[in-house]
């Protein structure tokens, strides 16, 4: 399995920067093989941005679907919309939605299901808060998150890539440390037991890439802010 650099862009540009964005990482990183670029802009850019990647190797992916096929659900989006546009993967559970949208566990399993069920590969985000972390309550609240966003789809969890991303570690600068960020991928990997793709998430940057690609519980990253500008991203898809 390659290893994996996904780009977040979270509520951030519009078609035409998009756009804009794109073409100037194509022309940036030119040929590059051994690692899987996922790119993965707001609903609205899906479709240009589809067609820009459709002959190239990078991927697209949704930010977020909702758990029923279509319906009297206003504001959402249907997996069935992201496939139409060429997305091949989705971001389910991401902590914004989970901390600001008030995402349950339960929704996240519903979420997980139905995009197994009609073939979007969900990147499945785990993490806890700073809160957590200092009272000790990491690995509880990674193995809750696990055990109920994967309710009755235990046995599919290789179809499915996780990405650990600490809620203290997201856009704010601080990366957890890569010895951090290992142990907590080998404690996730303990428990799903079956052989996944484990993506680390939180402040990753050029600085901390090659650090952080070194350590081989870690198979990719799911990257926020620094997939905004061509030229970091560009490194990071790089990473030695
Ligand atoms: C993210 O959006 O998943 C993320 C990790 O953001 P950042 O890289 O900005 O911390």
């Amino acid at each position: 399995m390659e290893p994996i650099v996904a780009g977040n862009w979270k509520m951030n540009k519009e078609p035409g920067e998009s756009r804009a964005l794109v073409q100037r990482l194509m022309e940036l990183v030119g040929d590059y093989k051994d690692r899987l670029v996922i790119l993965i802009p707001p609903f609205t850019s899906l479709p240009s941005i589809g067609e820009l990647v459709r002959n190239s190797r990078m991927k697209l992916g949704g930010q977020n679907m909702h758990w029923e096929r279509s319906g009297a659900y206003t504001g959402e989006i249907s997996g069935f919309f992201l496939k139409a546009v060429g997305c091949e993967y989705v971001v389910i559970g991401h902590s914004e939605r989970r901390h600001i949208m008030g995402e349950t566990d339960d929704m996240i399993n519903r979420k997980l299901r139905l995009a197994l069920e009609i073939g979007l590969i969900p990147i499945f985000c785990i993490g806890e808060t700073e809160k957590e972390r200092e009272s000790g309550k990491t690995e509880t609240v990674i193995a809750r998150q696990i055990k109920e966003g994967l309710k009755d789809i235990e046995n599919e969890a290789h179809k499915i890539v996780f990405a650990y991303e600490p809620v203290w570690a997201i856009g704010t600068g601080k990366t957890a440390t890569p010895r951090q960020a290992a142990e907590m991928h080998q404690y996730i990997r303990g428990m799903i037991k079956k052989p996944s793709t484990i993506l680390y998430g939180g402040s990753v940057k050029p600085e901390n890439i090659d650090s952080l690609m070194k350590q081989e519980e870690i198979q990719g990253v799911l990257v926020g802010g620094a997939s905004l500008k061509p030229e970091s991203f560009t490194r990071i898809i790089r990473f030695e």
